[in-house]
C-alpha cells in the first residue's frame, strides 16, 4: 500500500468516524475574517468571507458575506478584527504524559487506562492552544490509540492525533525503561526493544498490525534516559535500513530521535522521513537532507527551557542533566545552519518535556535563531501537512479541505508570539474555543 493510499485510508476512517459531530454541524458556518492568511508563504488578504459547509471549507470570497443570503442555518463567526490562519500542526508531542518532579513514580502508580485519562486532558489543552493537528511520537499503544480513536469518532474533543505507539529501540538505549531495579526492568520492557535486523523487521510489522500510524524509532541516545551512555547513535546501520524498509513497504513513514551526527547521518542514508531534534547535525547531514528531502522537527522549547529548569528538581539526575546542557548548548546553532542552508523544517515541540499547551512558545524560539515569522507559520503548516502526506486535507484554507482554522488577536508576521494566545479554534468546522 503506498503512503497516499494509507493516508486516505485513515482519512475516510476519519470522515466515517465523526458522523456525531458531523450531523450537528451539517449546518453552515460563515466566518468574516478581518485579516486571512489562508495558503502561508503567500501573503495575506483583508476582508474576506470563508463559507465552511460540515467540516469543509465551501468557499472564501472577497468581502463580507451577509449570512441572510445563505441556505439554511447559518453559524456567523466574526473575525472581522482578528488574523485568521490555518490550524497550527505539531509533528513532536507525547499527550499522555508530562514530566513533572515525581514522574518517575508514574510507572508504579499509573495504569494504562489513567494515561489515556490524562491523555484526553491534554489533548483538549493542545487543541485549545490552536493545534488541530498532532503527531503523537511515543507513548503506551493501548492508550495512546483508544483516544486517537476516539476524537475520531466524535466522542472527545481534541487535535487530529497521528500516533506513533511505543519507539523501536535498542535494548538498554533511549526507549528501553531504565533506572528501576532488575524485576521491574523485565516486566516493563516495551515490546517494541529490539536488536538486529530481524528483530527490528518483526518489531516494525507488530508496531504497524497492532495500530501505529507512524513508526517512531531512537536512533541516538537521548538527554531523558536515566544512562550516561551519551548522545551517539545506538540503533546499528543495518537496523535501521530494516526498520525503514520495512515501514516503507507497509506504506507507513518512519521518525528518528536524533541528537548526534553519528546517528543523525545514519538515519538519513537509510531513507529516513523525519529526524526528530538533530542536536548535534553537521555539514554532511545538512547534504544528506538536501539529497534525500527529509524533513528536521527542530524542538527547540525542551533544547532551550530543559537546561534553564533541570536544577534542584529530582526528575534529572546527573546523567541527565549532563546531556541536557550539552544538547541546549549545541541545538541553536546546529539548527540555524539547517534553515539557512534551506533544509526542509517541519514545527514540532515535544511537549511533555515541556508543560502541553504552551506549544505556541516553540515559534518564538524559531524566530529568535533567524527563522522569519512566515517561515515558523509555513513550518507549522504546509511543512507539516506535507511531511504527513496530508497536504490535500489540512495546512492551508483553500476549497475542499478540513475547516482547520485559528486566529489571534494581532498579526504573528509581526509579532510571532500572538499564537502564544490564540484566541479562536474552530476544528472541522465545529467551533471549539
Ligand atoms: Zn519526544
Amino acid at each position: 500500500m503506498s503512503t497516499l493510499t494509507r493516508v486516505f485510508g485513515i482519512c475516510i476512517f476519519a470522515l466515517g468516524g465523526i458522523n456525531l459531530a458531523a450531523q450537528e454541524s451539517q449546518q453552515t458556518m460563515l466566518i468574516h475574517a478581518g485579516t486571512l492568511l489562508a495558503i502561508p508563504g503567500e501573503a495575506p488578504q483583508s476582508r474576506k468571507s470563508i463559507i465552511i459547509r460540515g467540516d469543509r471549507i465551501a468557499s472564501i470570497v472577497d468581502g463580507y458575506v451577509d449570512p441572510a443570503s445563505l441556505d439554511g442555518e447559518v453559524q456567523l463567526v466574526d473575525l472581522s478584527d482578528k488574523f485568521v490562519l490555518p490550524g497550527l500542526i505539531d509533528m513532536h508531542v507525547h499527550l499522555l504524559s508530562e514530566i513533572t518532579p515525581t514522574s518517575r513514580n508514574d510507572a508504579l502508580y499509573v495504569t494504562t487506562s489513567m494515561q489515556a485519562m490524562r491523555g484526553f486532558h491534554f489533548a483538549d489543552i493542545t487543541l485549545r492552544a490552536g493545534f488541530t493537528t498532532v503527531r503523537d511520537l511515543g507513548g503506551e499503544p493501548e492508550a495512546i490509540y483508544a483516544l486517537r480513536d476516539a476524537i475520531n469518532q466524535g466522542i472527545v474533543s481534541g487535535p487530529t492525533i497521528i500516533a506513533a505507539g511505543s519507539s523501536l529501540a535498542a535494548t538498554g538505549g533511549h526507549g528501553d525503561v531504565d533506572g528501576y531495579k532488575p524485576e521491574l526492568l523485565k516486566l516493563w520492557t516495551p515490546e517494541t526493544i529490539c536488536d538486529g535486523p530481524y528483530e527490528c523487521r518483526k518489531a516494525t510489522r507488530e508496531a504497524v498490525k497492532f495500530g501505529a500510524d507512524w513508526i517512531k524509532i531512537t536512533a541516538t541516545g537521548g538527554v531523558l534516559s536515566d544512562t550516561a551512555t551519551g548522545l551517539g547513535q545506538q540503533l546499528t546501520d543495518d537496523e535501521l535500513r530494516e526498520i525503514i524498509t520495512t515501514a516503507h513497504s507497509l506504506g507507513i513513514k518512519v521518525a528518528a530521535h536524533a541528537h548526534g551526527a553519528d546517528g543523525v547521518n545514519a538515519a538519513l542514508r537509510a531513507g529516513i522521513d523525519s529526524i526528530e531534534h538533530g542536536t548535534f547535525l553537521d555539514q554532511e547531514s545538512i547534504t544528506l537532507f538536501k539529497q534525500t528531502g527529509a524533513y528536521l522537527v527542530p524542538t527547540l522549547l525542551p533544547g532551550i527551557r530543559l537546561p534553564e529548569s533541570m536544577e534542584g528538581n529530582p526528575f534529572f539526575t546527573d546523567a541527565i542533566k549532563a546531556k541536557g546542557y550539552a544538547a541546549g548548548a549545541a541545538a541553536s546553532r546546529n539548527i540555524a545552519a539547517a534553515y539557512r542552508a534551506g533544509v526542509n523544517i517541519a514545527f514540532g515541540t515535544d511537549s511533555a518535556v515541556t508543560p502541553h499547551g504552551l506549544n505556541g512558545e516553540e515559534f518564538a524560539l524559531m524566530v529568535r535563531i533567524g527563522f522569519s515569522e512566515m517561515d515558523a507559520i509555513y513550518a507549522a503548516t504546509i511543512s507539516a501537512a506535507a511531511l504527513l502526506s496530508y497536504s490535500d486535507q489540512i495546512g492551508s484554507i483553500e476549497l475542499g479541505k478540513l475547516a482547520d482554522i485559528i486566529a489571534t488577536d494581532g498579526s504573528p508576521l509581526s509579532d510571532i508570539t500572538e499564537l502564544e494566545h490564540v484566541s479562536t479554534v474552530i476544528k472541522h468546522g465545529r467551533l471549539i474555543k
